[in-house]
This record gives C-alpha cells, structure tokens and sequence, in this order.
C-alpha cells in the first residue's frame, strides 16, 4: 500500500503550484464578503441551501471547518486500475474540457495519461477546472473507476503535496452533500492567499504560526494531516487571541477600580445559618469560604459560581448579599426574566423577615407605585436587598451603597460593569450559571473570572430516572405519570418546541393543556404556563402549584430555569428530539429536587426518524445526569462553538478552537493578549480590522 510518506514541506502556500494564476488586483477582506449568488454556477435555490447552513460568503465558506479529512487510500498506476475501490493515482493532463449537461449541470472531463496508460477522468460542475488544469500538468486524483472513467472525488495540481489524499469532509445538510461543498470552497480558495494577514508580524513569527491565508489553505487542501492541523491551530489562535483580548481589555479596567472591604463575617451570617433547614454541603462551605477571601479585599471580587440545576448555588448567593448587609451595605440579586426574579424573591423573602433585613422586589410587572417606593427605600438604604430583573436595578436604581452584586443565569454583566466602574468604584460581583460548561470552555469564556464550582448536589438528592419512549408508547408515559400522580406527587408536561414564535407556542401549550385535561389526565387538575402570561398570571399559576392546587403544570420552557417545587417529581417532555442537549438537561432540573425519587420521561418520534445526533442526545441523557458530563457530549455533538454557554455569552463562535486539545495555545493567546492591551499605542488598523470587534462580542 503506497501511503503517502512525504514529509510536510511547510505550506502548500510556499510552493505555489503550477497553474496558479493570481487573480487581477488586490483582493481585499471586502471581496470575500460578497453575496455567494456572485460566484459562477450559483444560483438562487443553491443560495437558500447554503444560507440554511450559515454560508453567505466567500469568507464563511472559508470559515467552514472540516470536521474531518478523508482517510488515505492505496495509489495505484493507471495501468494497474481495475474495480471500483477509492484509490488515488497520478498522471499528465492531456486534453481538458468542460461541457453543459442537461440543466445546470456541467462535466468537466480530462485524460490523464502515465507510463503509457491514460484514463478519462470525470468530474462535475466545476468549470474552472480547465483552466486550473493546463495540458501537460501532473495531477493527483483520488477517486475510484466507474464504467471506464475516474470519478474524481479530490484532486491536487501540486506535484510536491499530497492534498488529493486528505479530502475535507464539510458538516453538510441533506440537500447540500459535502461533495458540493468541497466544490464550492475550491472555487474560493485562491483568493485567500492574497488576503493581508492581522496578525502582528513579530507577533506570527514568535508563536511560529503560518499566515492566516496560508493556514485557511491549509485547512480546506492540506498535504498532509499535520499540515491541516498547523492550519487550523493558527485559526484557533486568532479566536482565542479575540476572545482574551475582549477579556484583557475588561481586566485592565477593572483593576483600576475599588470596592468596600467587607471584612470578616459577622453575627448576621452566623443566623443565616442557623435558619437553614438543612447543613450547607463541603462543596457549599469551601465556596463561601472563597466568596469570605474576596469580599475582604478592596479589589472588585469577579466570581463564576458554577454549579448544575439544584447543587445548592442560591444558597451561597444569598450569603455573599448578607455579607453586604453584616458590613451595614447593600446587595442585589439580578435575575434575567421576571419569571426568575420573582422566584428568588419568594425564596429569600422568608428567610431575610426572619433575620430581619428588608428586601425588596423590583420587577416591571409590579404597579409604578410599589416599584417606586422600593426604589426610594433601596436610594434611602431603609431596604438591604433588591431582587429584579437585570434591567431594572441597573437602569433604575440609585442604590445607597451597594457591595454585593449576584448576577444570575447570565453572562451579560458587561455593560454593568461599566456603569458601575464609571465612578471608579466597584461592587463585588458574584456571578451564577448553571449552564455546565467544561472547565476549559469556562477558561475561554470567563478567562477573566475566578471559577467556583459546586460539583456535586446535596447528598439528599437522588439521581432523577430518565427514561426514554417514542410516539407509539407515550401513552405508557401518561400511565407512569398517573400513578404518580395517584400517590400525591405533581408533575410537569413540557409542550413541544415551537419555533415560529412565542404567540404560537402559547397557543399550541393552551390547545395541549385541553386536550389532556379532556384525555390522559381528566382526573387531575391542570394547569398552564407559557411566556405568554402575564406577569400576574405566571405568579397566580405558580403559586397555585406550589400550594398543590395544582397537580400537573403544562408548560413551554419558560419553566427551563428557577421554578423550585420540590414535590414535582415527575416531567413528561414532548417532542423531547426537537430539544437541544443543554436545554433538556435545564429542563430535568426542575424535578428530583427533595428527597423524592423523580423520573423524566423524554417522549420523541420514532427512532428511524430522528437524526444520529438527535439519538445521541436523548441516550447521553439517559445515561447520565452529570451536567458536565452531558457538557462534553454536547461538545462533541455539536462543536464547541455552538455549545449553549458561548452563544449565551455572545462570544463569536470557536469554530476551530478543540478546547481540550488547545488548552497550551489558549494560554499562549492570553500571553499575546495581554502584550497588546498593555502596548502604549494603539493597535494597527490590520489587527483592529480582525480584532476590533473583541470587546464588544466579549461584552455583548
Ligand atoms: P441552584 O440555585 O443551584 O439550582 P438551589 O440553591 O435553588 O440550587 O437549591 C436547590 C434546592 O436544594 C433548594 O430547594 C434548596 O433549598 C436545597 N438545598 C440547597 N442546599 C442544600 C443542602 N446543603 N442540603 C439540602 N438541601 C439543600
Ligand atoms: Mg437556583
């Protein structure tokens, strides 16, 4: 078998093959944002297909990534062809030409000719073709023999590369093979070596990187499989080197910020304690026990509190507020929906009258008057904490002396941060997530944070039983669910995922609740939940559910995060396929949350019809109930790039980063970073072209 041994010859880029002709004029970075209809051959349905797949230009074309290289297959003479295997050969172009078929469709057909053999060779659609392969060119073709022709699969022009041999696979759709795509990405290809590189020049040579265009190349034509990597590091690279920069820049400016010492914990916290109707876990203490180093400091506190569904995270959050409050400050928790704001109130509201502290909700459901006097109590500093929403304590509340400021389910703590530096003071900020993410993801997204992590719940928690039926047997779930039912137990029914909007989720949630009250659950009282609700309404439904007027709650995913009812031990999920990984994990968290045994039971459509992935989701979740075990098989499933935590924190996309693989260059990125922040003039206009956008998606 001749697999190709060559060594890599650094960048096909270097050595540019015959039959390159570069292409008139300067190809600037705007050229590669055109409208792909531009190129030759398509038109407006192959458009449509590409924009479904996110590919508008030629730089998105450029920017999508392989995710794998087609294996090496054995090199044959052409004299030696015979059978239809995947087989790679070399030869001399004798003829090339290209014809219309029928339709759109065009062939493209050359001889190839070697030690006396020649073979016709096949190609579609790609008619540039002829002028890329002059007569009397070496070729390297892979692709296997049909009736006589060689349907090329991969080609390469380059006598010293092997790139034929590693053919990129593209994430493709059904309408729109890889085979099409790989097409495509060649008739862009050219133009990326002539794009001028961001990257500091001293900056590439020190970090031994290739250019950015030579790395693209690389990427979609690599000679080898190291060399694909080369390139695709150097990508990874420069979205490292934006994301840290956003996060340099952020770090800069906080430093130059101060924030009330709050010195050691006092009596107040003592009786928090002691209030608990349950012993804080180690996991608990060793984060309260951090939380206790920061506050004491002057420097801001920047903390991620990390922890799944139900590990115990509002329970140190309040502490840290109370901690403001011991040290005669203020605190506020901020919620991203009033849905969520209005459960933390009504869980600490309870525990802060029998400690005595006054807090106060600020949400703008609430009558302007109530909201009023709450704003005038926080400004007076009569009340301690405030509970809202994001929006309204940072827009609408001059607090009296704010210390703590706990954050919730949210990355969007950018702006805020701001404001609050304006005056060069600073609260301590705690910020709450409980969207696992793989600890490296979290170096990359909150590179500028200190992490806590809860890892493991309260030991009291049992592991809820998920399991998992299609269609035919849903009414095998229903059964399952009356039984519990029966025995006094509530359960939650998850309506499918409608996409079209809110309204008609709502709608379709109202239609489900009817059609159960009148079928599976008549014996049962049923309610209903959907982002469609009214403030007041929501919190009717909901309290009614948590004093068990209620047995079953339909709802949309607007019960994915904060509703805490601990005798809800069972949740039916509908459609549970169309759902992602991260989300039906969020989901699952509302049940098994007291000492109950829960169950989920995922209902889908029937196996044959659901993709690999969709299969792979609902048996991971099946499997386990580890969030960051499910987190890593997101990962996999869908590239880190689109795992919930990142689009949540409005990063672009890590469409080439392999976070675990390139922890060392994440590193090397943070190095860089820092260097350029802390470098006395500004960045040139190359690298703020590239880089510019840092802050603002960091932030975003
Ligand atoms: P998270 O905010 O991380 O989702 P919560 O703080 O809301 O979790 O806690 C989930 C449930 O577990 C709540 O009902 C809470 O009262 C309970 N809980 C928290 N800490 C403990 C503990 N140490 N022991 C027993 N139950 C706890
Ligand atoms: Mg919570």
């Amino acid at each position: 078998m001749a697999t190709p041994t060559r060594t890599p010859t650094g960048f096909s880029g270097l050595d540019r093959p015959a039959g390159w002709r570069r292409p008139r004029g300067f190809v600037s970075p705007a050229a590669l944002e055109r409208p792909l209809g531009s190129l030759p051959g398509v038109g407006a349905s192959l458009e449509r297909k590409l924009r479904k797949l996110g590919l508008e230009t030629p730089a998105d074309l450029l920017g999508h990534r392989p995710h794998r290289y087609e294996e090496a297959v054995p090199e044959l003479r052409i004299g030696d062809l015979v059978g239809e295997e995947e087989v790679v050969v070399t030869g001399i172009v004798e003829s090339v030409r290209s014809r219309r078929a029928r339709g759109r469709l065009t062939i493209q057909k050359a001889t190839i000719a070697s030690a006396g053999a020649s073979i016709p060779a096949v190609w579609f659609n790609q008619p540039w073709l002829v002028e890329r392969l002059p007569v009397g060119s070496e070729v390297r073709l892979r692709g296997h023999v049909r009736r006589g022709e060689f349907h090329v699969r991969a080609y390469d022009v380059s006598r010293v590369s092997a790139t034929a041999d590693f053919a990129p696979v593209y994430p493709a759709s059904e309408e729109l093979p890889a085979r099409r795509l790989r097409e495509l990405v060649e008739a862009v290809l050219p133009e990326v070596r002539f794009l001028p590189d961001p990257l500091p020049a001293r900056l590439a040579e020190r970090e031994r990187l290739p250019s950015r265009g030579d790395a693209l190349h690389a990427l979609h034509r690599p000679g080898s499989l190291e060399e694909a990597e080369r390139g695709r590091r150097r990508l990874a690279f420069d979205e490292l080197l934006v994301l840290q920069l956003g996060l340099a820049r952020r770090g800069r400016e906080r430093e130059a910020a101060v924030a009330p010492s709050l010195g050691t914990p006092g009596e107040l916290t003592e009786r928090y304690r002691r209030a608990l109707p349950f012993v804080l876990t180690p996991e608990q203490e060793s984060a309260i026990g951090e939380l206790d180093v920061d506050l004491a400091r002057r420097v801001p506190m920047q903390r991620l509190l990390q922890g799944d569904v139900g590990s115990g995270k509002t329970v140190v959050a309040l502490y840290a507020l109370l901690r403001a409050v011991g040290a005669g400050s203020q605190g506020a928790l901020m919620a991203p929906t009033e849905t969520l704001a209005e459960q933390h109130f009504l869980t600490i509201e309870g525990l802060c009258a029998d400690l005595g502290v006054r807090c106060v909700l600020l949400t703008s459901g609430l009558p302007a008057r109530v909201r009023a006097a709450a704003q005038a109590e926080l400004a007076a500093g009569d009340a301690q904490l405030a509970v809202g929403t994001h929006a309204l304590i940072q827009e609408h509340v001059a607090f009296h002396d704010l210390a703590v400021a706990v954050v919730d389910e949210q990355h969007r703590f950018g702006v805020q941060q701001r404001q609050a530096l304006s005056g060069g003071r600073s609260p301590h900020v705690l910020h709450m997530t409980a969207t696992p993410i793989p600890r490296t993801l979290a170096l990359t997204v909150y590179g500028d944070l200190q992490v806590t992590e809860i890892a493991r719940p309260p030991a009291n928690r049992r592991p809820v039983i998920t399991s998992w039926v299609t269609e035919s047997r849903s009414s095998e779930a229903y059964r399952r669910l009356r039984r519990l039912l029966e025995q006094g137990r509530q359960a939650y029914v998850v309506c499918p995922l409608i996409e079209r909007s809110e309204r008609s989720e709502a709608r379709a949630a109202e239609e489900e609740t009817e059609r159960l009250r009148r079928g599976e659950l008549r014996d049962f009282r049923v309610g209903c939940l959907h982002g469609r609700l009214r403030p007041v309404e929501r919190r009717k439904v909901m309290a009614r559910f948590k004093a068990r007027e209620l047995d079953v709650l339909v709802a949309t995913t607007v019960i994915e995060v904060g509703v805490d009812v601990p005798n809800a031990t069972v949740m039916i999920v509908q459609e549970a396929d169309r759902f992602g990984l991260a989300q039906l994990h969020q989901l699952r968290g509302r049940v098994g949350r007291g000492a109950e045994q829960s169950y989920c039971l995922l209902v889908s459509r029937a196996k044959e019809e659901l993709t690999g992935a969709g299969r792979a989701r609902l048996e991971a979740l099946v499997r386990t109930t580890d969030g960051f075990e499910l987190a890593e098989v997101d990962l996999e499933l869908r590239g880190e790039g689109q795992l919930l935590g990142t689009r949540q924190a409005g990063l672009s996309e890590l469409r080439f980063t392999r976070l675990r693989a390139d922890r060392p260059l994440l590193e090397r990125a943070r190095v860089a970073a820092l260097e350029l922040v802390d470098e006395a003039g500004p960045l040139d206009d190359e690298v703020e072209r590239l880089f510019g956008g840092a802050d603002d998606a960091a932030l975003a």
